[in-house]
C-alpha cells in the first residue's frame, strides 16, 4: 500500500487546532496520557494471553520505553501491548466515536478560552500536538504481521500506510518536538522533553503507580580515572544505562498512610481522563466473604457527558493485579455511576469474562460491599465537610435519589444523604434537619415540588403552612417527583405534599372547632360554589372550601393519587401528552371576592369563575387555559374598576 492521505473529522480537527494554539501552561502532561495508552495497551495484551492460550505475543517482558533524541529533537513513546490494526488506527485517532460529537464539537469551540477545561473531554492522545510539530505512530497488532504508520502534523490531515514494525507488536509514537518544547524555560520551568532530567521527573510525578516497568536509558557521566583509581581533571567518561523510572506499586495496594494527596490526584487522572482534581476518594480493604482492595472517586465537577445515553459508567476491575475490564456497571448500582476508579479481586477467578459477570454472585457481594462503604462515606462528608458534600449534591444529588426509588434495602440511608431546599432558609436542609426543627403540633412532613424556588416560595398553598409556622420542603429537581411517588414517609412521618387533597393541618380538636363554621360558609357561598362549579365543569372536578389559603382567594389541588400539575408539565415537555387530570378548585371563604360575587347575576359569576380559575393556574406554574380570553377578562375587569 502507498501512502494515503486523510482528513480529520471536523470535531478531531477543532480539538487540535485548540492543542497547537494552547496556552495551558501544563504541557507536561502529554506524558502522562500516553504512557497512560501504552499501559492500557499493556493491560489487554495481558488479558487476551490469560484468555486466549494460543496467542503468540512478545515473551519478552511487558515494558513501555522513553527514547529521547536530543540531537533531532525528538521523544519516542514505545510499548510492547495490543497495538492497532489499520481499521483501529483510522477509527482510534482521527474520529471520535462519541455520538453526541455534535453537542462535543460546540463545547470544543466554546473552551478557546478556558483550556483548562480541556481535560474534561479526555483527549488523551491529541495532547501530544501541545508539545509536539509532528507525530508519528508506527503500532502493529498482536497477531499480525502488518504495521501502521500513522503520521501528522495536526493540520487537518494525516497520512497512514502499512510498514511491519521490527519490534513486532505494540505501539511507538514518536513526538518531533517543537522548539519551545525542546528547550525552553517557561516560569523558571524548564519545558525540555528530550532532557532525561526532566522526563524521569515527570514519570515519577504522574505516572509512578503504573504497573509495568518504565525504562530509559539514562546517560551517565563519570569521571575518568587514571591508573591508580583517581579522577583526572576535566575528563568525563559518558556510559549508558537502562533504568526503570517508576516503582510500579499498585497505588490501591499501599496503606492509605502511605498515600500522599498528590498521588492520588494523579492517579485519578489516570482513571478517568478527568484533568480535573477529584472531590474526594474513597480507598478500602474489604476483608470478609470478599477479599478485594478498592479506590474510588468523587469527581468535583459533572463530566461533560454525565447522563448522555451512552455515557460509560462502572469500575474497572483487577483481579490479582491483573487489568480484567473497564468500566463494570456490575460493580456500581446505577445511583452511584458518579463513582470512578478500580476493585482489585483476590477470589474471582483471572479469566472472568463480561458475560460471566452479569450474574455473578462474588461480583454481586463486592458490589454490595462498594455500596454501603460509598454511602458510610458520603455520610461521613455530609457531617465533618458539609461544604464538600453540597457541591457533590449540587452535582449528582439528583443521581443519588434515584436510590431512593430503586433500592429499597438502602432507603433509609439514602434519604439521610437527601438535601432540600425547604421555607425554613435558604441554606439546604436535610430531613433529620427538617423534623428537629418541627414544631410541636406538627406530624406530618410537608413538600411542594415545581420548577423553582422562587415560584415556590409564593404559592398560595403555602399560605396556611406558612401562618402554623409549619417548614415546607421545596422540591425542584425534575427526578423528584417521579422519586416521590415511591417515597411515603421517613422514621415514621409521613411525607405530604401540600397540593393534594390528602392534606390536613388541623388537629381534632380544631377541625371541630370550625365544623360549624364551615357549615355556614357553605350555605352562604352555595350560589357561588354552584356558579363556579357550572361554569368550569370542564375544568375541574370539584369545587370546595379550603383549609389551606390565607390571602389568596382560590388555588388548585389534586386527587390523592392523580399527577401533581408540575408533574403534568413535565411530562408534557419530554413529548408525553396523556389526557390532563381534572383537579379540585379550592376557594378561600373568608375571602371577599366570594361576598361580591353573591351579589352578581349568573353571567358574571361565571367570568370571574374563569378568572379566578386561571389565576389558580397562573399560581402553580401552568399557563392560563386560554391566555387570549384571560387577558381580556382582566381588562375588561380593569375598565369596571
Ligand atoms: P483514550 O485513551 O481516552 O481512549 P486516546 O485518544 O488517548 O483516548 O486514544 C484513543 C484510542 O487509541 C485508545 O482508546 C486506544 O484504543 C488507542 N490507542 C492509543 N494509544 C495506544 C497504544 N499505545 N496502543 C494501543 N492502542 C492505543
Amino acid at each position: 500500500m502507498s501512502t494515503e492521505t486523510r482528513q480529520f473529522q471536523t470535531e478531531v480537527q477543532e480539538i487540535l487546532n485548540l492543542m497547537i494554539h494552547s496556552l495551558y501552561s501544563n504541557r507536561e502532561i502529554f506524558l502522562r496520557e500516553l504512557v497512560s495508552n501504552a499501559s492500557d495497551a499493556l493491560d489487554k495484551i495481558r488479558y487476551e494471553e490469560i484468555v486466549n492460550k494460543d496467542f503468540k505475543t512478545d515473551p519478552t517482558e511487558k515494558h513501555i520505553r522513553l527514547t529521547a533524541d536530543k540531537e533531532n529533537k525528538s521523544l519516542t513513546i514505545s510499548d510492547n501491548g495490543i497495538g492497532m490494526s489499520y481499521d483501529e488506527v483510522v477509527q482510534n485517532i482521527g474520529t471520535i466515536a462519541y455520538s453526541g460529537s455534535k453537542n462535543f464539537a460546540k463545547k470544543i469551540s466554546e473552551m478557546k478560552d478556558s483550556p483548562e477545561l480541556i481535560g474534561q473531554f479526555g483527549v488523551g492522545f491529541y495532547s501530544s500536538f501541545m508539545v509536539a510539530h509532528k507525530v508519528r505512530l508506527h503500532t502493529q497488532k498482536a497477531g499480525s504481521d502488518e504495521g501502521i504508520i500513522w503520521e501528522s502534523t495536526g493540520d487537518g490531515s494525516y497520512t497512514i500506510e502499512k510498514a511491519s514494525r521490527k519490534e513486532g507488536h505494540g505501539t511507538s509514537v514518536t513526538l518531533f518536538l517543537r522548539e519551545e518544547a525542546a528547550d525552553k524555560e517557561e516560569n523558571g520551568i524548564a519545558q525540555n522533553f528530550c532532557d532525561q532530567w526532566t522526563l524521569k521527573s515527570l514519570i515519577k510525578k504522574y505516572s509512578d503507580f503504573i504497573e509495568y516497568p518504565v525504562r530509559m536509558e539514562m546517560e551517565k557521566h563519570e569521571p575518568e580515572l587514571d591508573s591508580e583509581g583517581k579522577a583526572l581533571e576535566g575528563k568525563t567518561k559518558v556510559s549508558r544505562e537502562d533504568e526503570v523510572l517508576n516503582s510500579q506499586k499498585a497505588l490501591w495496594l499501599k496503606s492509605p498512610k502511605d498515600i500522599s494527596e498528590e498521588e492520588y490526584k494523579e492517579f485519578y487522572k489516570h482513571v478517568t481522563s478527568d484533568w480535573n482534581e477529584p472531590q474526594d476518594h474513597i480507598h478500602f480493604k474489604a476483608e470478609g466473604t470478599q477479599e478485594f482492595s478498592s479506590i474510588m472517586y468523587i469527581p468535583k465537577t459533572l463530566p461533560f457527558d454525565y447522563n448522555q445515553r451512552d455515557m460509560k459508567y462502572g469500575l474497572s476491575l483487577y483481579v490479582r493485579r491483573v487489568f480484567i475490564l473497564d468500566n463494570c456497571e456490575q460493580l456500581l448500582p446505577q445511583y452511584l455511576r458518579f463513582l470512578k476508579g478500580v476493585v482489585d479481586s483476590s477470589d474471582l477467578p483471572l479469566n472472568v469474562s463480561r458475560e460471566m459477570i452479569q450474574q455473578d454472585k462474588q461480583i454481586l457481594a463486592i458490589r454490595k460491599a462498594i455500596v454501603s462503604k460509598a454511602l458510610r462515606h458520603l455520610e461521613g462528608m455530609l457531617k465533618d465537610k458539609r461544604e464538600d458534600y453540597e457541591n457533590v449534591w449540587k452535582n449528582f444529588g439528583s443521581t443519588l435519589k434515584e436510590g431512593l426509588a430503586s433500592d429499597y434495602s438502602n432507603k433509609e440511608k439514602l434519604q439521610d444523604l437527601c438535601l432540600f431546599h425547604s421555607s425554613h432558609s435558604d441554606k439546604l436542609t436535610t430531613l433529620k434537619e427538617y423534623v428537629e426543627r418541627m414544631p410541636s403540633g406538627q406530624k406530618d412532613i410537608y413538600y411542594v415540588t415545581g420548577d423553582s424556588v422562587k415560584n415556590l416560595e409564593s404559592s398560595p398553598h403555602l399560605e396556611k403552612l406558612k401562618q402554623k409556622n409549619y417548614e415546607v420542603i421545596y422540591m425542584t429537581d425534575p427526578v423528584d417527583e417521579w422519586v416521590m411517588s415511591s417515597v411515603h414517609d421517613y422514621n415514621d412521618k409521613k411525607m405530604v405534599s401540600i397540593t393534594r387533597d390528602d392534606l390536613e393541618l388541623d388537629t381534632e380538636e380544631e377541625k371541630k372547632q370550625k365544623e360549624e363554621e364551615k357549615k355556614n360558609h357553605a350555605e352562604r357561598l352555595k350560589s357561588v360554589t354552584e356558579a363556579i362549579q357550572k361554569a368550569l365543569s370542564e375544568n375541574i372536578r370539584e369545587v370546595r372550601l379550603s383549609d389551606r389559603l390565607v390571602d389568596s382567594p382560590a388555588c388548585l389541588i389534586s386527587g390523592k393519587h392523580d399527577p401533581s400539575a408540575h408533574m403534568e408539565r413535565l411530562m408534557e415537555s419530554m413529548g408525553h401528552s396523556a389526557p390532563k387530570s381534572k383537579r379540585i378548585l379550592e376557594i378561600n371563604p373568608e375571602h371577599p371576592v366570594f361576598a361580591k360575587m353573591l351579589e352578581f347575576e349568573d353571567k358574571r359569576k361565571a367570568d370571574w369563575a374563569e378568572i379566578l380559575y386561571n389565576q389558580a393556574l397562573l399560581n402553580e406554574g401552568s399557563p392560563p387555559e386560554n391566555p387570549a380570553r384571560f387577558s381580556r377578562q382582566i381588562s375588561e375587569l380593569m375598565l369596571q374598576g
